[in-house]
């Protein structure tokens, strides 16, 4: 069976890292063209700092976690191959946001600051905080020391949704940093009486790069659109 060729962005950091790791003997996927812009090699067939056509068209779909800075400067090389893209890079921009949505028209895209089951099931959970809109919410996360985006994409994802479904504006999130904890969201809910609790604990990074290429096996059916990853699910 042909390997579709993966084309890593961000190839010699820690997501790229797991990455490599989980396409190690995978059948249907080739750690093909890895892209970062440090000089060493980064494990991926073809380590690059540009990305040139010769190598680029090549590609079948494209794993990123990088930065907002680098994917924006990557997406008119990659837009030009019209493959699939998988994006999970958090800290973006409203307008950055847009640049990549609009490689949509000419390929599946999907974005997803979390790309594990369980926040996926955790965003549906939400729904039924309707319930008790009239509680006080509190979003908190931690993750390690070199995270760079506060709060995380995550725990903007959940406060976007939760503020969606109890209708009412909620409190920024409380972010910690330190150590090298890998991610973990909590949702509190306050009553007079009583208290409710919703956590989420990331144990490995592993969980990330599985449900990206998990994601990765999906959106190469999809047709051309703006995905997230609980649209994979169904
Ligand atoms: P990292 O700092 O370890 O890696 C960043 C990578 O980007 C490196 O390979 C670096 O060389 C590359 N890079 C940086 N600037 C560049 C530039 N100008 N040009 C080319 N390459 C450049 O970060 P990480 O921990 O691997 O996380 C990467 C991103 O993924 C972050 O935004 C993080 O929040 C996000 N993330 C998302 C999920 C998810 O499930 N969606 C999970 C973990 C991390």
């Amino acid at each position: 069976m042909k390997k579709n060729k993966v084309g890593m962005l961000g190839a010699s950091g820690r997501m790229g890292q797991e990455i490599l790791l989980c396409l190690e003997g995978q059948t249907k996927f080739e750690a093909f063209l890895g892209w970062s812009n440090q000089k060493e090699e980064t494990g991926y067939k073809h380590s690059v700092t540009k990305l040139e056509p010769d190598l680029v068209d090549k590609v079948d779909i494209w794993l990123d976690f990088s930065t907002p800075e680098a994917l924006m400067s990557a997406l008119p090389k990659i837009g030009r191959s019209k493959k699939p893209i998988i994006s999970g890079t958090t800290g973006m921009s409203e307008i950055q946001m847009k640049k990549l949505n609009s490689l949509s028209t000419s390929a599946p895209v999907m974005w997803s600051s979390n790309m594990s089951l369980g926040i996926a099931v955790l965003m549906k959970t939400i729904e039924n905080l309707n319930l008790i809109s009239h509680f006080d919410f509190q979003i908190e996360e931690t993750h390690h020391k070199l995270k760079k985006d506060r709060p995380s994409g995550t725990a903007l994802s959940l406060q976007k949704k939760l503020q969606k479904v109890v209708k009412k504006n909620l409190p920024p999130a409380v972010s910690m940093r330190g150590g090298g904890v890998v991610g973990v969201h909590k949702i509190w809910a306050y009553g007079t009486e009583e208290t409710l609790c919703f956590e989420h604990t990331a144990l490995q990074r592993q969980v990330f790069a599985r449900g990206a290429i998990w994601a990765a096996e999906r959106l190469l059916k999809k047709q051309n659109g703006f995905y997230v990853f609980g649209d994979l699910l169904k």
